[in-house]
């Protein structure tokens, strides 16, 4: 008997007719005798009308809000109607969907009239994205006879530090109360239908796991519940040597180590969240990415000991977009122990995390990459402690760039990909902003403008003929 944690993704669960693909799924494995966990995001779309609305709610009033959360109720009843065909459940997930956007008016209400927006404030509203698109799916379910339950990633027993927008699991308190709460059900061969993205501190106050956190939830449920595998459901078929909306003929990898995976995960192959291998990787539990839409494919396996095979040293190519360069001069920087770290200390003390740096010995600068939504704060507070005090005399910034990050293992020991890469780019008449090789020997990335960066992509895929691996 096999027990798997299943992740469901934006698109899986976008529509009423994916959702009931997505119940005949799992119905299926079920019906093989394994025991399944659920994880589902939030509808398609949803999360980001929550930021959207969060950010918006104090410059507007309360009929405002109120059109906001009508038409919310009226997209995911359109979608219940479509999932869920027996009168009464489809009647009880109505009453879930209407009490808990009851919830969410309030909240919204709440900050228009506070007039602010606390980091605390905005993940409870980006909660709701996941607690509507979950009873949906546990309606489903119970439609094809199923036993199931629902519950949010607090209930489950996720417990997570306060890092609102971007916590981390408490494993070992997360381990204990999941077990609690979810293995007795596992074992009567009911299937627990849990929230992604959501959980909570310690004190029950909700957080978020960051954008795209399901694919976290999943295998953080998987290690405390010592699950056999992983399965993350998206809308292709495994993990590309590209993003297969930039490169159609992108090939899909079917074996990846972690380490090559995490690395890819990390440079915006966004088929994964970038911290969900941590859990798994010291409990070596397999991942797979699979097609809800193309189920019968096996899709990228991701375990200890595979390793994407390829004549090539480079396996794929990333463009990682809303990304901004800051640049930092100052002669004074030259020869100056200590004067590097004053700048990361000041973006670590701001929670800024910084992405990609490279300097230059003979010029005295730095540059960093960051993510273009923090760049305003990065800079003032660059400003306020750097600017005028005889270390940094100039800070500039582009926030149109992009990060374009070629991947493989043993890239470190071979000669010339490098140069590949870069005449690739110079053929293509493509401007290259700042360079750095990953120390981890899996990754070259550079910067170039982001109108280049889909250019960048294309002709790197070209030069290491991805699209025949
Ligand atoms: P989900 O909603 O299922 O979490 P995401 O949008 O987060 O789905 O991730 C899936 C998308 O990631 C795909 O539709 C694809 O366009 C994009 N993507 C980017 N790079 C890659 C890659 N290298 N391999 C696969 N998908 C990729
Ligand atoms: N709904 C969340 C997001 O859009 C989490 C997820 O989809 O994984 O970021
Ligand atoms: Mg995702």
């Amino acid at each position: 008997m096999k027990k798997i944690v299943m992740k469901f993704g934006g698109t899986s669960v976008a529509t009423g007719e994916n959702i009931r693909r997505v119940a005949n799924i799992v119905a299926g494995s079920v019906e093989k005798d394994r025991r399944v966990v659920v994880v589902v995001s939030a509808l398609s779309g949803v999360t980001n009308q929550l930021v959207e609305e969060a950010e918006q709610a104090k410059k507007k009033d309360e009929k405002q809000i109120q059109e906001f959360t009508k038409n919310l109720v009226d997209k995911h009843m359109a979608v219940a109607a479509k999932a869920i065909m027996n009168a009464g459940i489809r009647k009880e997930v109505a009453q879930v969907i209407e009490k808990t956007v009851d919830e969410l008016e309030k909240v919204l209400t709440g900050i228009c009239y506070v007039g602010e927006l606390t980091p605390q404030s905005k993940d409870y509203v980006m909660s709701f994205g996941e607690r509507l698109s979950a009873p949906i799916v546990w309606g489903a379910l119970r439609d094809l006879k199923l036993q199931t339950g629902c519950f949010t990633g607090k209930e489950a027993g996720i417990v997570t530090d306060a890092n609102f927008g971007e916590a981390r699991p408490l494993m070992n308190v997360t381990t204990h109360q999941v077990k609690m709460r979810l293995e007795p059900l596992i074992e009567k061969k009911v299937t627990p239908v849990v929230t992604g993205y959501i959980a909570a501190t310690q004190d029950g106050v909700v957080t978020t796991l960051g954008r795209g956190g399901s694919d976290y939830t999943a295998t953080i449920l998987s290690v405390a519940l010592a699950a056999d595998e992983v399965w993350i459901w998206t809308d292709v078929d495994g993990i590309m040597t590209a993003d297969p909306k930039i490169v159609p003929s992108a090939k899909m990898l079917p074996e990846l180590s972690y380490g090559e995976a995490a690395e890819m995960a990390i440079f915006g192959a966004k088929a994964m969240h970038p911290s969900a291998l941590e859990p798994v990787i010291e409990a070596r539990i397999p991942v797979r990415i699979r097609n809800v839409f193309n189920p019968e494919n096996h899709g990228t396996l991701i375990a200890d000991g595979q390793e994407a095979k390829s004549a090539e040293v480079v396996k794929a190519v990333a463009m990682i977009r809303d990304v901004a360069m800051i640049n930092l001069k100052g002669a004074a920087m030259v020869g100056a122990p200590g004067s590097y770290s004053k700048v990361f200390d000041v973006m670590g003390k701001n929670n800024i995390n910084i992405m990609m740096v490279s300097t230059a010995v003979s010029e005295a600068n730095i540059s960093l990459v960051i993510r273009r939504s923090l760049l305003g704060r990065a800079l003032s507070t660059l400003e306020i402690a750097l600017l005028g005090r005889g270390l940094v005399n100039e800070i500039t910034s582009e926030d149109d760039v992009c990060v374009i990050a070629a991947m493989g293992a043993n890239m470190k020991g071979t000669l010339g990909v490098a140069s590949r890469i870069f005449t690739a780019m110079a053929q293509k008449r493509i401007n290259i902003r700042m360079i750095a090789q990953g120390s981890s020997e899996l990754n070259i990335s550079f910067v170039v403008k982001e109108n280049d960066g889909e250019a960048a992509v294309r002709a790197i895929h070209k030069e290491f003929k991805l699209d025949q691996i």
